[in-house]
């Protein structure tokens, strides 16, 4: 243990900071997009051989297991798992101070480990040891679970006992990166660390010399609502966190009137960005007076590709999983295997189906997915807004399969389940309806690769960037969706795939007008458009499929995304 730990601190490293992680099915510690891409980070460091580590929770109960009855509601299950069954529990302690009493913190390291010989260590913090009290050793149980305070003692292990690990452990950090502002508290711990003498200057506030901790930082913003950002009232930050810095610096840093997690990361990182085009602009909006850059998401490509298409690209793309470059020769695959390999996921993808809700689906309709977070601005329901004008234009020849969890607390999202849940049973004798029960990186992995079209219908501009349909473009499923978040940068009309609605400067019209508006542009598309072809022409199908891979997943993926991280925010 002693000598992988050498190792691994041998040379400085950029420090990925994450509340959530999605690795692999098995460890459930993600909710989604966000710990999804979290993981896709990773993996790419390695393939890429970057000196990255990553901190985290062990989120030992993870985030939940969703069952769904008959009537369509949800029911939330612990998603117990035992870390000693993936990693090891490093024998190093540090303590943080919460309510003003000492929790400990231990770390279970895992490794990513790439083929090209690169690998990543990702620390997964732990509370649960027999020095807490009862409460203290829950803290790192459930992923977005409990209250408020809850969630502020979780940042605090993140933040504070992740930089301490690090340090414990041995580790140099160049820099920080701040995966949404969870990780915030990170810098002030290290602010702690910049003390000037108090003899050389002349404003008690200056003493903290904010600029060498903004030259450790990088952030990534995530959330385009304002509801979305952290926020704790000063008198629970002064009860459970103290004053790690006098009360006064942390206001000045935070917003005087809330600690606001968001404000923390700008004002204390070098190089701020959001995860789209469009998204950095909202942002922008959102935060005057900060320079925020933009660096598009992408999926790891060998993760988010299916078997079929794993095979079809080895043999005409060599090379392609560490270098998705290559995509751009896709036009070297005959159209014929390009869809047989596609109809091999579309048969696994029924399969599934079939075994998990009992709905047979025919191989030769169209097919429709649709899986993403269930809550009102993702408008699961806005292909059924208007149910007669679906079934004529479905006349047998459309079938949906829909996936994805409502956080427990949020009673639209569960509500848009139960629709869905009775719109599938009014429906049941022309359009097959299936949803699949508690969506993962397994079923995401199945969806995205077995479907025909992927929809995306959020509300503009809400969509911070999307991922899953980038791992759509990976297996040559074209997109049908929203010009928002990624789509506006990949999507070129009917050739990746189609626009649903208006072009995206067009935002400031009413919730009620844009529902409308965009259900009629998808009914019209998909009457018009996308069922003739997919019917009545093979050919131009496949060239959509194909311009999927060579225009979407060539640009869409994580390689590249981290290349740039290195280039525009790491080294700078
Ligand atoms: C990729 C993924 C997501 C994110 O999808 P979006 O399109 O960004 O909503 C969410 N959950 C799981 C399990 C995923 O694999």
């Amino acid at each position: 243990m002693k000598e992988l730990l050498n190792r691994m601190t041998k040379d400085p490293k950029i420090a990925y900071f994450t509340m959530e992680i999605g690795l692999n099915k098995e460890i459930p510690t993600y909710s989604g997009g966000l710990g999804v891409l979290a993981g896709d980070t990773i993996k790419s460091a390695a393939d890429l051989r970057l000196p990255m580590v990553s901190v985290t929770l062990i989120s030992k109960k993870g985030y939940f297991r969703q069952a769904i009855d008959e009537r369509g509601r949800q029911r939330e299950e612990p998603e117990e798992w035992s870390p000693a069954r993936f990693m090891e529990l490093l024998p190093v302690k540090v303590a943080v101070e919460i309510e003003g009493r000492d929790v400990y913190v231990q770390a279970w390291l895992f490794e990513v480990k790439s083929l090209t010989g690169g690998s990543v260590p990702v620390f997964f913090l732990d509370t649960d040891l027999n020095e807490n009290r009862p409460d203290d050793r829950e803290i790192t149980d459930h992923l977005y679970g409990g209250d408020k305070a809850y969630r502020l003692k979780q940042e605090i292990v993140l933040g504070i006992g992740g930089v301490r690990m690090l340090r414990q452990i041995g580790f140099e950090i160049r820099k920080y990166h701040m995966n949404e502002g969870h990780a915030s508290l990170l810098a002030l711990e290290l602010l702690k660390g910049y003390k000037r003498d108090i003899e050389e200057v002349w404003d008690e506030r200056l003493v903290w010399d904010t600029g060498k901790v903004k030259d450790l930082c990088v952030f990534t913003t995530h959330t385009p609502a304002e509801a979305g950002h952290d926020k704790f009232p000063y008198e629970m930050v002064s009860k459970v966190l103290g004053e790690p810095v006098p009360i006064d610096v942390i206001k000045a840093l935070a917003g005087s009137d809330h600690m606001n997690m968001t404000l923390l990361a700008l004002n204390l990182s070098e190089y701020v960005n959001g995860v789209a085009k469009k998204h950095k602009e909202v942002s922008q909006n959102m935060f005057p007076g900060y320079e925020i850059n933009s660096i598009t998401n992408g999926v790891h490509s060998y993760t988010w590709t299916c078997d079929s298409f794993r095979r079809l690209y080895d043999k005409y793309l060599p090379g392609w999983a560490n270098e998705p470059e290559l995509f751009v020769r896709v036009g070297r695959i005959p159209d014929s295997e390009l869809w047989d390999a596609h109809m091999e996921a579309k048969k696994a993808l029924l399969e599934l189906v079939k075994a998990e809700t009992g709905i047979e689906m025919s191989p030769d309709i169209l097919t429709i997915g649709f899986a993403r977070r269930a809550t009102a601005y993702k408008r699961a329901d806005l292909l059924f807004s208007d149910i007669e004008r679906l079934e004529k234009i479905a006349r047998g020849k459309i079938q949906v399969v829909y996936a994805g969890k409502a956080h427990p607390k949020d009673d639209a999202g569960k509500w848009m389940i139960e629709k869905i849940f009775v719109i599938k049973e009014r429906l049941r004798d022309s359009i097959e309806i299936a949803y699949l029960e508690n969506y993962n990186m397994e079923i995401a992995h199945r969806l995205v690769s077995g479907v025909d079209v992927w929809l995306n219908t959020p509300m503009r501009p809400l969509e911070a960037s999307g991922t899953s349909g980038m791992k759509a473009t990976h297996n040559g499923v074209p997109n049908f969706s929203v010009l928002d978040g990624w789509w506006i940068e990949g999507h070129i009309e009917g050739f990746t795939g189609w626009s649903i609605g208006p072009e995206p400067l067009e935002n400031s019209v009413n919730e009620g007008v844009m529902d409308s508006r965009d259900a009629m542009d998808l009914y019209n598309k998909l009457e018009e458009i996308i069922m003739p072809i997919y019917y009545n022409d093979r050919l131009t199908w496949v060239r959509i499929m194909q311009n999927a891979i060579g225009k979407n997943a060539y640009y869409f993926n994580s390689h590249r995304m981290m290349r740039r991280y290195v280039t525009e925010a790491y080294i700078r």
